[in-house]
Formats: structure tokens, sequence, C-alpha cells
């Protein structure tokens, strides 16, 4: 996070997914809401559709099992048994039966006509094994009462379908109860009711026995034979302690089912459902779209980003490694950048900037080396005469004390020579002052000419010079004295009237131990100036090693 690229593009991920998800999210929620609503209002108007006709279906066959309860051969039958001796029934059933079998068979619903006395005994009935319905004990009252008794459905293993039991009293003329008639229907026959296959929602109709089993569903034909499928007790108790509201459960056949519980008249317990799939296959296709485009679009800015960072990035790293350079001395430097955005107004303006640096620097260093020159002439003003060009005094003082430092150090000998025009005076007076200088200036450059590159000439004052000669011992400095004796020699000035000799009276000395300070040993080589000029001038005198004049 410390660079700009990788802060570019995590604030453009973040831009990009924090809104994107957040509404996603909000709109998808929105979905679910309305879907959920959606589903439970179709469940429950299948459930009540269904719910309805079962009832229809009910009161129909009640209506049919109460026609046949009227009828005169059951009365007549019932009647008459009551009246006979016991030994003398088995003769009455045998045409019960037959009249039961032959009702039977003209009724596709019902699957068992039994009739039984007042006490609930089995009279006949159209099944050879008929599925004896015991009655409850008091149920001649609540015949009298209801007219009827629907008893609960339930699956028969023997018939292989769900069965509907409906006892009905039989009246004698004198509205006495003599027995009952029970009529089994297959619930069967009200499959193709429970939906309309035109303007139901999607979705099947089960109807689950009291224990829980499926007795029938609207869509899915039960095998025959086969025991019931049936949903677990868990799945029941949550539907049925909301009834209405629908939860997701898996169905016998494992799929994953959204269904609701809805309460009929005839008690039997609707199941209305319909495949999880189907209800949100939609919305999940939805919602993979949406994180799919989420993700491309992210690919996206997450490309836009790293390019136009890695742009910046690149730009920058150009414009920093350009000002190391800078800093480090190195002007030579222009930026390439064809961008017309700020980058380049910037690279623009940074090579506008060197090239600046680059003319300050011309001219910074043309007036340095201008100032350098000129220090240098002052640095050589200030240790040359102004009239010779040779050391001044000052200049000769550094030197002397230079080469006596290196004369205790190494002990290696310089010789020292003082010089003095002879009667310069009168020259002066006789030619004037300037032709004097001229002599003074004569004298200097034959002085120069005379003596090596390692060695020193200084103008002392007046006409006087001293001249320093590195490691020299007296003799060879006593030599380098008569040379310039003699070159001065051949200088003549004046005209006919006026002629003057230059000639020049030199005191010699090497250095000595004794030699501790500049004066000692300027006094010392003036004593053999002094030497020179007492002996009548135009000579050098030196002072032999361990001589001390002083
Ligand atoms: P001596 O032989 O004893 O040296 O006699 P001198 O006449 O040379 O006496 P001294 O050396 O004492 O005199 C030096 C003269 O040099 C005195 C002064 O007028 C003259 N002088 C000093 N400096 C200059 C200068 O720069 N130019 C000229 N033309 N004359 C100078
Ligand atoms: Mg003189």
């Amino acid at each position: 996070m410390k660079s700009i690229k990788s802060k570019i593009i995590v604030f453009s991920i973040l831009a990009t997914l924090i809104p994107s998800f957040g509404l996603g999210m909000l709109s998808f929620q929105q979905n679910e809401t309305m879907i959920s609503e959606n589903v439970t209002r179709e469940l429950r108007a299948l459930a009540h559709y269904a719910s309805r006709e079962l009832d229809l279906w009910t009161k129909e066959q009640v209506l049919v099992a109460r026609e046949l309860a009227t009828s005169k051969m059951l009365i007549d039958g019932l009647s008459v048994e009551k009246r006979l001796q016991k030994n003398k029934r088995q003769v009455q059933q045998q045409p019960l039966a037959l009249y039961l079998k032959s009702v039977q068979k003209r009724l596709d619903t019902v699957l068992e006509l039994t009739v039984v006395d007042a006490n609930g005994k089995f009279i006949a009935s159209n099944a050879d094994v008929p599925v004896f319905t015991a009655l409850a004990s008091d149920w001649v009252e609540q015949a009298s009462i209801l007219g009827e008794l629907v008893l609960a459905p339930q699956w028969n293993t023997h018939y292989a379908t769900a069965i509907l039991s409906i006892s009905v009293p039989i009246l004698s003329g004198d509205d006495f109860v003599l027995g009952a008639l029970i009529v089994t229907f297959n619930i069967r026959s009200v499959q193709s009711n429970l939906k309309d296959k035109v303007r139901s929602p999607p979705g099947d109709v089960l109807l689950l026995d009291q224990q829980g089993y499926v007795m029938l569903t609207s869509d899915i034909s039960i095998p025959d034979g086969h025991p019931p499928m049936a949903l677990s007790m868990d799945v029941i108790q949550k539907l049925l302690a909301n009834p209405g509201e629908y939860e997701i459960f898996p169905n016998p056949l494992q799929e994953k089912t959204a269904g609701l519980a809805y309460m009929s008249e005839t008690p039997v317990t609707i199941i209305a459902n319909r495949s999880y799939r189907s209800i949100y296959d939609a919305w999940e296709y939805q919602r993979n779209l949406f994180i799919w485009l989420i993700c491309f679009i992210l690919l996206m800015v997450t490309s836009i980003a790293f390019h136009m960072s890695h742009t910046i990035a690149v730009a920058l790293q150009k414009l920093i490694g350009a000002t190391q350079r800078i800093v480090k001395g190195d002007l030579n430097i222009t930026l390439t950048n064809m961008q017309h955005d700020e980058i380049g107004q910037l690279t623009r303006t940074f090579n506008q900037m060197t090239e600046q640096l680059r003319q300050n620097q011309i001219e910074i260093s043309a007036a340095s080396s201008a100032m350098q020159q000129k220090n240098q002439q002052l640095e050589l003003l200030s240790v040359t005469d102004g009239l010779t060009g040779l050391y001044n005094r000052n200049k000769l003082n550094a030197i002397i004390n230079d080469q006596l430092a290196r004369y205790e150090r190494n002990k290696r000998p310089f010789g020292v020579l003082m010089i003095d025009i002879d009667h310069f005076k009168t020259l002066n007076d006789g030619l004037g002052h300037v032709a004097g200088d001229e002599v003074i200036v004569a004298v200097a450059q034959k002085i120069s000419q005379s003596i090596r590159a390692i060695d020193f000439a200084a103008r002392y004052g007046g006409d006087e010079f001293v001249v320093i000669l590195a490691e020299s011992v007296i003799d060879e400095t006593v030599k380098t004295a008569e040379r310039i004796r003699e070159q001065v020699a051949a200088i003549h000035c004046g005209d006919e009237d006026n002629n003057f000799r230059v000639t020049l009276s030199i005191g010699a000395i090497q250095s000595e131990p004794q030699d501790t300070s500049l004066t000692i040993l300027l006094s010392r080589v003036d004593g053999a100036l002094y030497e020179a000029k007492r002996a009548g001038r135009d000579q050098v005198v030196s002072i032999k090693p361990g001589w001390c004049t002083i």
C-alpha cells in the first residue's frame, strides 16, 4: 500500500465492489422477499382450491351414501333380520350381499358397501373380506344428531389406495335406526379435481392422513401395491405449527421443496408444495449472472486502474530518477513524454526547468572561471613586485621561512644572495627616475635569467634584490652570484655625455644551523653585502660556513 499504484488499484476495487454489492444485495433481498410473498400466495391458493374441491367431493359422497341408505332393499333386509331368529339369519344375509354387490358394480367411486345392525355388528358386505370398520359405541346417538359419520381417510393396503368411509344410518319408516350402511370410497377419484389445470398456480397438492402418510397427490400417482410415501414427522409438525406459512424441506423424492399445510373440513392435511428449483432457479440464475457481471466489471476496472496507475507511476519514476541525477549534478537530461495530460505538462515543465538549470550552470561556471582567473591574478599581484615582476618582500619572507623549515628537516643547505646596484643614486640623478626604473627592471631580468627554475628571486626594496638558491652550498651560490654580476655588467645606459656602467655588489651565504630565524639569516647576508660595498663594490663577498660577521 506504499505505492501510488497499489493505492489506485485498491481504491478502484473498493469503489466498484462496495456500491455494486450493496445495491445488488439490496435488490436481491427485495426480490427474495417478493418471491417469498408470491410463493406463499400461490401455495395458499393451490391448497385452498384443493381443500374446497375435497370438501365438495366429500359432500357429494355423503349424498351418495345417504341415497344408498334409503334403499328399500336395505331397510327391508334389516327389518326382517330383526324379527328373525338367530338361526335363520344366514338365509337373509345372502340376498343382501348380492344386492350390495350389484350396487357397488354400478358406482365407480365405491369400493365397498357394508351393512351393520344397530349394535354395530356386521350383517352383510359386497366384499368377501370387507374392511370392517368398528363403529363407536355411541354411533347411533351421533348418527341421529349428525345424520352421517365421515371417518378419517386412510391408506388401505388391500385396495392399495386411500379410502374414505362414510357411515350413514339406515332408518325404518318410523325413523327408527335399524343399522348403518358403511360406504367406502376410493379417494383417487378426487385426484383430477385437486388442481385446475388452467387456473391453478404451479405446484402439487398432497393429501396426508393423520399419521402423516401421503394418501394422494395431485400430479404424481402413487404406484399400486407400494406403501405410501411419508413426510417426516418433524416436517409435518413444522408445517402444522404455522398453517398457511411455507417451509423449505426435502420431499419424499429427496428434492428440495417449498410447501405449506392447510386444514380442510374433511379430516386430512393438505400440503401444497412446489419444487424449490422452479422457484429459485430464475433468481439464482440472475444472482449468478450478477456475480459474473460484477467480476467482469471488476476485471475491467482493475485493468484500467492498473494501466492508469502504471502510466502515472512510470512517469513519476522517470521524474524521480531524473531529479536524483540532477541532485548528483548531471543536468544532461531530457525526458520524453507525449501525453497531453497533467503528467505530460509536468514532464515538459521539468524539461524547461532542467534547460534553465543548464543555462544557469553554464553562466555560473563561466563566472566562476573568470573569478578564478581574477583570483589567480590577485594572488600573483599580492606576491609580486609591481615594477620587476619578481617576488615581493612578503612572499620572500614566506619563502625564506619555508626554506628554513626544510633545512631544519633535511639539513640540506640553501644559498642566499643579497644584491645591491652600485651608486644608483648617482644614476637616478644623472638619467632620471624613469631610466633608473628601467635599470632596475633590466637587472631583475638578468637575475631571473641567471637562476634555476627551482630558485626564487625577490625585490627586497629600492635597488636591492634577494635570491634564494634551493639546496645550494656556498660555492654554487657564489658561482651564481658571479654569473649574475657578469650578466648585469653587459647593461649599458645613458648617452655619450652621461654614460653609466651598471655594477652590482653581492653578499653570498649558505644557510647555517645558527639561522634559526629569517632575521638572523638576512642580517648575515646583509653583512656580506656590506663587506662587498666596503671592499670597493662590483664584487661578490661570501661568508664561508662557520663564519659569523654579526
Ligand atoms: P651605494 O653604492 O652605496 O649603494 O650607493 P647608492 O647611491 O646606490 O645608495 P643607495 O643604494 O642607498 O641608494 C638607493 C637609491 O635608489 C635611493 C633612491 O633614490 C633610489 N631609489 C629607490 N627606489 C627607487 C626606484 O624605485 N626607482 C628609482 N629610479 N630609484 C629608486
Ligand atoms: Mg645601491
